[in-house]
């Protein structure tokens, strides 16, 4: 794709959000974060200059050599992986925009240490493990409204924003549906979150619709 088609390509990604976001409501507004873990800094250069400005990693240290290479640009990044308790120093060191991926209170408590000793908050999202897979991470949906509490009260230097979660691996909409539908419904319950986190480049519109007001789309912006 040239500059020109790449442009018109993206131009219809935005489209296909706004027609769902406005679905919901003309008042709810969607933020799109990039997730660029497969993808260059040049990929990403090309998707600022058409103004995407926020981008999501999952490994600190590609979070590192990308922002660090691309330090020139007025970008907001974003941690999305999984967080190893001895990269939580690295992650620090980037200090990222988002951190959306918490998945247990140990790692909170961890992350709470290393806050206080540096002194700094981080904005991060919990992340939900909604539809109960094995092969994912974050917390499991009964006890997910306990433990965000519990980290408000505990780990003053963990400003929770919100809920992260991946839809249900399934073929099946209405699987995918029904686990974003119970994410959105304990964002809601807790009243003082602002940031839903759901929808990638395979159900983002599905999402949207359930509620969302943050996605996360990596494949469908970096086409190969
Ligand atoms: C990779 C990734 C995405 C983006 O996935 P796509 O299906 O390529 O859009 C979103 N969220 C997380 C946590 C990811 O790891």
């Amino acid at each position: 794709m040239n500059i020109e088609e790449y442009k018109l390509y993206i131009d219809n990604i935005i489209r296909r959000v706004e027609f769902a976001r406005v679905r919901v409501s003309g008042h709810h507004i969607v933020k799109i974060v990039a997730i660029s873990k497969y993808s260059t800094t040049e990929e990403i250069e090309a998707l600022y200059k058409v103004g995407q400005r926020a981008f999501g990693e999952n490994k600190v240290q590609d979070l590192k050599s990308k922002s660090n290479e691309l330090e020139d640009l007025p970008l907001e990044w974003h941690f999305v992986g999984n967080l190893q308790k001895n990269k939580i120093n690295n992650l620090l060191d980037i200090n990222p925009d988002l951190f959306q991926s918490l998945d247990s209170i140990e790692l909170a408590n961890e992350l709470q240490k290393k806050l206080h000793e540096r002194d700094m908050t981080l904005d991060t999202l919990l992340q939900i493990n909604s539809a109960k897979e094995e092969s994912k991470h974050g917390v499991m949906p009964e006890v997910a409204i306990d433990i965000y509490r519990k980290i408000q009260k505990e780990c003053p230097n963990i400003s929770l924003r919100g809920v992260m979660s991946i839809g249900a691996h399934s073929e099946d909409k209405a699987v995918i549906k029904k686990s974003f539908e119970l994410t959105h419904a304990i964002y809601k319950e807790l009243g003082d979150a602002s940031i839903c986190s759901m929808g990638m480049s395979g159900d983002f519109e599905l999402a949207i619709e359930c509620g969302s007001n943050m996605i996360r789309l990596g494949s469908i912006l970096f086409p190969k």
